[in-house]
């Protein structure tokens, strides 16, 4: 086996849909092309979200589809003393601190200062708790926010294998970000690099949608001293009416009595023609298309 990790992490809020179904397919061709290792982890930090057995329900969906996981699933509502462990250190090298604004002082400071800028309905977080700045000012502490590179040139730049170098300025595009959440639960940014550090993840396969994160989730690496990881995004499937395919839009979940008929739909949307008419065949033809399309001759 290579030194190749890599995961496919669904958060248990329903079944797998068509969407999914691509990302879970593009990362395990990933891992089976570079001969390495595949996991799955719940992302279940976001407790109210979840539907109870959601979790069974995609992993018996996967191994319908063929995508079997080569060590046991581990769930992140199960590690919440290693992401403290990740807040502690980052407090102590003076990355972190708490924020006691409610949702509302972030809007006003917004106003203020004349931003109206809006990013997937969140605000920008203007830096109002931080520590140079005065701090709570007598408020409670309600998150943990990490103090983000706010020089006009610190740009965080990154190569993507599929759309190439980005860049993101994460001072002016996102703020200090939420590390933990006013309501005690992780923040998904966090766990999700602890969690790929702890589990040697080398390479992150998944949707354009979540490309966005990849800047924050750099940054958290660098500062709790992890290793990078390589990053493929891989084109969204939307739905007929132009969105994208989510169980917040309704979308389908998959019909795990044709499993061939969803691996070839999640395999177009990914570019791959294969035909074999049977599950394994088509697993097979599928690698060598993703190895002809995504890895270097
Ligand atoms: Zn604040």
């Amino acid at each position: 086996m290579s030194g190749y990790v890599g995961r496919f992490a669904p958060s248990p809020t329903g079944p797998l849909h068509a969407g999914s179904l691509v990302a879970a397919l593009a990362s395990w061709l990933d891992a089976r092309a570079h001969g390495g290792k595949w996991l799955v982890r719940i992302e279940d930090v976001d407790i109210p979200r979840c539907i109870a057995g959601a979790d069974q329900i995609i992993l018996s969906q996967l191994a319908q589809c063929g995508l079997l996981p080569d060590e046991a699933p581990i769930y992140q509502s199960q590690r919440g003393t290693v992401y403290q462990q990740a807040l502690d250190q980052l407090i102590s090298t003076g990355h972190a601190y708490p924020c006691g604004c409610t949702r509302a002082d972030i809007a006003q400071a917004n106003a203020q200062m004349g931003l109206s800028k809006q990013r997937h309905g969140d605000l920008v977080y203007p830096g109002t708790c931080r520590p140079q700045r005065g701090g709570l000012q007598g408020k409670p502490a309600r998150a943990w926010r990490l103090q983000v590179p706010d020089a006009p040139d610190d740009l965080l730049v990154w190569h993507d294998r599929a759309l190439g170098e980005q860049h993101q300025h994460l001072a002016s595009a996102v703020g200090d970000f939420v590390i933990k959440r006013a309501d005690g639960l992780w923040a998904y940014q966090l766990a999700v690099v602890v969690d790929d550090a702890a589990q040697g993840v080398t390479d992150i396969v998944r949707g354009e949608d979540l490309c966005d994160n990849t800047p924050r989730q750099i940054l958290l690496q660098r500062w709790l001293g992890l290793p990078a990881t390589r990053y493929l995004h891989t084109p969204l499937v939307l739905g007929e009416n132009g969105e994208k395919l989510s169980k917040q839009n309704g979308a389908q979940a998959l019909d795990l009595n044709a499993p061939l008929a969803a691996l070839q739909s999640a395999g177009a949307a990914l570019g791959l023609t294969a035909q074999a008419s049977n599950l394994r065949d088509w697993l097979a033809e599928a690698i060598k298309q993703w190895c002809d399309q995504h890895l270097p001759p």
